[in-house]
């Protein structure tokens, strides 16, 4: 294994990601060209085929010059400094591989095998889900900030992981102001042992698993019945424990009507009817705790009084 340390080489992973082109050994400084080895051994990198009727200066590196053949071997002709003696790593060029970095972040963040990975636009995948949110990978985050509608495109309702190295600038950190939770590849991840890890910080956690807690999964409902999102209004409403188990007990009946008795047996309440469970009582009048749980019931529960029948529509309607 090449002595490059991690840091080095992640940080040239990185980079090599962002940039379309392939990249001139000759190019790199010294620790960089130990880092391109490394990623070379785990094929994060290919050998790249140049044009090699012309290179790039090996003095300036500034200029492109045309390779001649001399008496003393290759030289390029380069316009500011004249005939400069080429070597073989001089014309070595690398081109880095999205494929080995898409298959190694899927792996650090536990996307499943069946989601596949597509490509959305050129430079910009989508992964996956992590934490059923889909993730995009980018080469570069203004591909993201000059077209938005890609993040829309995810089709989905839950904000998505952006995943892009971090740009020369400064950026803050919320660059596409809540529109996705931006992951800067060099900060929230880390290559080791030729595996890439997530280093998830705790705010970022936290964030992401109370928006993950109280999303809509089961049509309006976030995946245990305690939230509900109700059409026109901007916060969800909680629910309680009892409520939960007669939305639930509704969603398991898929929409069609049943009877108050079948409806609270499956919920396991003891209650007559499913309304019983959210009247609100006289001392808690105007209270959105308890009013809001009544309001979400009164627009999702339909009851047809002569049959004695309930149903919960919005359950029929799942496609996913
Ligand atoms: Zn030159």
């Amino acid at each position: 294994m090449s002595k490059a340390n991690n840091a080095t080489t992640w940080a040239l992973a990185c980079r090599l990601f962002g940039n379309e082109e392939p990249t001139l050994e000759s190019a790199l400084s010294d620790p960089e060209r130990g880092a391109l080895a490394a990623l070379g051994e785990i094929r994060a990198v290919k050998q790249h085929q140049l044009d090699l009727r012309y290179v790039l200066c090996p003095y300036c590196q500034l200029h492109r010059g045309q390779v001649v053949q001399t008496v003393t071997g290759l030289a390029c002709q380069c316009p500011d400094c004249g005939s400069i003696a080429v070597d073989a790593v001089d014309r070595q060029a690398w081109l880095f591989d999205p494929d080995w970095l898409i298959r190694k972040l899927r792996g650090a963040l536990n996307v499943p095998a069946q989601q596949g990975a597509v490509a959305m636009v050129n430079g910009v995948w989508r992964l996956g889900t992590y934490q059923r949110r889909p993730v995009i990978l980018s080469r570069c985050l203004d591909l993201l900030l000059q077209q938005p509608s890609l993040i829309a495109r995810t089709r989905s309702a839950a904000i998505p992981w952006l995943i892009t190295p971090k740009p020369l600038r400064d950026v803050v950190d919320d660059p596409l102001a809540g529109a996705a939770a931006w992951l800067p590849l060099e900060e929230r991840f880390t290559l080791y042992g030729g595996n890439i890890s997530f280093m998830e910080p705790e705010a970022v956690a936290d964030a992401a698993v109370y928006a993950d807690i109280i999303e809509a999964v089961n049509g309006p409902f976030s995946t245990d019945f305690r939230w509900v999102h109700l059409p026109g209004e901007s916060a969800p409403i909680g629910l309680s424990e009892a409520h939960a188990s007669v939305f639930g007990a509704f969603w398991h009946f898929g929409g069609q009507e049943q009877e108050a008795h079948s409806v609270m047996s499956r919920a396991g309440l003891t209650s007559d009817k499913p309304i019983d469970v959210f009247k609100v009582k006289t001392k808690n009048k105007g209270d959105p705790k308890y009013e809001g749980p009544l309001r979400a019931y009164r627009e999702l529960v339909k009851t047809n009084q002569r049959a004695g029948t309930y149903a919960m529509p919005c359950a029929a309607k799942v496609t996913s």
